[in-house]
């Protein structure tokens, strides 16, 4: 199955998500959204981690307001998380918002979904339809008993229909569910079924330990069989680690252009040096580099140099001092206490002559 790229392209502000594009990563602000000051701080710090579109919360008047000003100080898409009150979305879509989720299943009467949709066609702005298992209508889970992937397909396609009744085809689906094999199986199904781009998340995933594994795991299972076109990592954490989870999944995966790689050893009986440290060290610096550098980081040269090989960039301890590689090759020998430094400045020139091409 390789379902990504053919998905209808759907604009969302300057980008595409869907068809031939690249996986867009997105995270969702936890300030309140009326604190325009809160809000924009924290999607400028998302914004500097890789974050792509962003979505804040509008569960009140004051948010629907704010999303004005926040749209006039920040530079990446922005959308809107609504539930049931189909008024929140008209103000939001009055205030410029790039996109919306909600679902029209749960408006209420005709006349508002036509109201949001008539609203969202005039500016060109999309649909996410948000299936979540925690949250599927009350005849589907009356009807499979609990919450199954057949049963949160059932309730996407009845939210599409829906749509695509007043004839509106702008849509992003996402399928969530806590529990990983029951996400992945429904968005399986979802990518069985129809051709609308799919937001992936693993939702309420956890901890930064335990819901970064758990992403890796029911995202990385769907990235790796062709599905999904926006990702968001949930996480009881800073957003902030959410995008870089991202990031590092979408890495793995050969789905990102401008991010490096880290190749760290374990360590082992035969280390020297304080390896650990060390690509901590380097792993935090390459967060702010954008260009597609492999660094590895090794604790010893007996297996250093063949394992570096297909780095662009690396070290490998020895006692008291490292050995800089390029591509495999020694390039000369530098004192422990530089090492880092040293091979900062090698990363930068790299990332450098990247920019420059
Ligand atoms: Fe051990 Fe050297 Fe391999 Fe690191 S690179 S695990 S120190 S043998």
């Amino acid at each position: 199955m390789y379902h990504r790229t053919q998905t209808r392209p759907v604009r969302v502000g300057n980008l595409t998500i869907g068809g031939s594009n690249k996986v867009i990563i997105q995270s969702m602000t936890t300030t309140k959204t009326a604190d325009v000051q809160a809000t924009v701080a924290e999607i400028h710090r998302l914004e500097e981690a890789g974050c792509e579109l962003v979505r804040v919360t509008v569960n009140n008047l004051e948010a629907a307001e704010a999303i004005k000003e926040i749209k006039r100080q920040i530079h990446i898409p922005l959308v809107a998380d609504i539930h049931f009150d189909h008024r929140l979305a008209l103000k939001a879509i009055e205030n410029g918002i790039d996109k919306v989720r909600i679902n029209p299943g749960n408006i209420g009467k005709r006349d508002r979904v036509e109201a949001v949709v008539k609203a969202c066609k005039e500016r060109g702005i999309p649909i996410r339809i948000g299936v979540n298992a925690g949250s599927l209508e009350r005849h589907i889970l009356e009807k499979y008993g609990y919450p199954t992937a057949q049963g949160m397909l059932e309730s996407a396609l009845h939210h599409i229909r829906i749509l695509e009744e007043l004839d509106f085809h702008d849509i992003i689906v996402s399928m969530k569910a806590s529990d990983v094999p029951l996400a992945i199986e429904a968005y399986r199904l979802a990518a069985e079924s129809f051709n609308y781009p799919l937001h992936l998340g693993i939702t309420e995933s956890g901890t930064l330990y335990s819901g970064t594994i758990k992403s890796a795991a029911g995202l990385g299972t769907l990235l790796s069989m062709g599905i999904g076109n926006t990702i968001r990592v949930s996480l009881s954490a800073d957003p902030v680690e959410e995008v870089k989870v991202a990031r590092e999944l979408l890495k793995t995966f050969h789905l990102i252009s401008n991010a490096p790689t880290l190749v760290s050893c374990p360590t082992c009986g035969r280390i020297d040096i304080d390896l650990i440290a060390i690509a901590n060290e380097v792993e935090a610096y390459l967060q702010n580099i954008k260009a597609p550098i492999k660094v590895s980081v090794l604790g010893c040269a007996v297996n250093g140099p063949g394992e570096a090989r297909e780095a662009d960039i690396g070290i490998a301890g020895a006692r008291g001092e490292g050995l800089l590689f390029r591509k495999g090759k020694v390039v000369r020998k530098i004192p422990e206490a530089e090492l880092v430094s040293e091979l900062k400045k090698e990363i930068d020139r790299m990332a450098k002559r990247y920019q420059e091409t």
